[in-house]
C-alpha cells in the first residue's frame, strides 16, 4: 500500500477552509445554524471549519456509510442519526467527499423529510466526473480527479485518516 505525494497540502487546505468559513459566516448571519458533520470521514474537516465560522452555531452528527452494490445502486446504513430538532433550523450538512452522490442524495432527502427551515451542503472534496445522482452542492472545497484519496479524515480500510494532507492512494501490486 502506497501513499503518494500530497494532492492537497496542509497550507492549501487551511487557506480553502478560511475562505469557505468566511462565506458560510456571511450567508448564515442572523440564522439558526445547525452544523451537521458526516462521520467518520468529515471529522477533521468539520472540526476545522466550525472553529473558523464566526457566528453562533449548534453541532450534531450523522454516522453513515454506503455500500455500493453495483455501479448504479447503493445502500446507505445509518449508525447514528441527528438528535437535534431540525424543524426551525438552517441546517448545513458538512461532508468529506461526494463521489457518485448516492450517499448524499439519500441523506439529503432524509433530512428534508424532517422539514428544516433550510438545508445547505458543504463538501470538502468533489469528484464531479464520477457523479451518478445530481445533488446540489452549496460549498465545495476542491474538485479533484477520479482517483482514490486518503488523509485529512478520509480512509482506506479505516487507516490514513490522521494524515494531515490529502494524498492519492495506490494499492501496491
Ligand atoms: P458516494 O455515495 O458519493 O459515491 O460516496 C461517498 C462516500 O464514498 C464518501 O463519504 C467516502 O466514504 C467514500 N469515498 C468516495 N471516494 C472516496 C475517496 O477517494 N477516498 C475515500 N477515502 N473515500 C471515498
Amino acid at each position: 500500500m502506497v501513499v503518494g505525494r500530497p494532492l492537497l497540502t496542509v497550507e492549501q487546505i487551511q487557506e480553502k477552509n478560511r475562505e469557505l468559513a468566511d462565506r458560510i459566516s456571511a450567508d448564515f448571519k442572523g440564522k439558526n445554524l445547525l452544523a451537521v458533520g458526516l462521520l467518520k470521514g468529515a471529522f477533521i474537516f468539520f472540526s476545522d471549519i466550525v472553529r473558523l465560522i464566526k457566528i453562533p452555531l449548534v453541532v450534531d452528527f450523522l454516522v453513515a456509510s454506503s455500500y455500493l452494490k453495483s455501479d448504479s445502486s447503493g445502500e446507505v446504513k445509518i449508525y447514528y442519526d441527528i438528535r437535534e430538532d431540525v424543524t426551525d433550523k438552517d441546517v448545513l450538512l458538512i461532508e468529506d467527499i461526494v463521489d457518485t452522490g448516492v450517499t448524499l442524495n439519500y441523506l439529503r432527502e432524509r433530512i428534508l423529510m424532517r422539514c428544516p427551515k433550510s438545508l445547505r451542503i458543504c463538501t470538502f472534496l468533489d469528484k464531479k466526473e464520477r457523479r451518478q445522482v445530481d445533488v446540489p452542492l452549496d460549498y465545495v472545497g476542491f474538485e479533484i480527479p477520479n482517483e482514490f484519496v486518503v488523509g485529512y479524515g478520509l480512509d482506506y480500510d479505516n487507516k490514513f485518516r490522521n494524515l494531515p494532507y490529502i494524498s492519492v492512494f495506490k494499492k501496491s501490486t
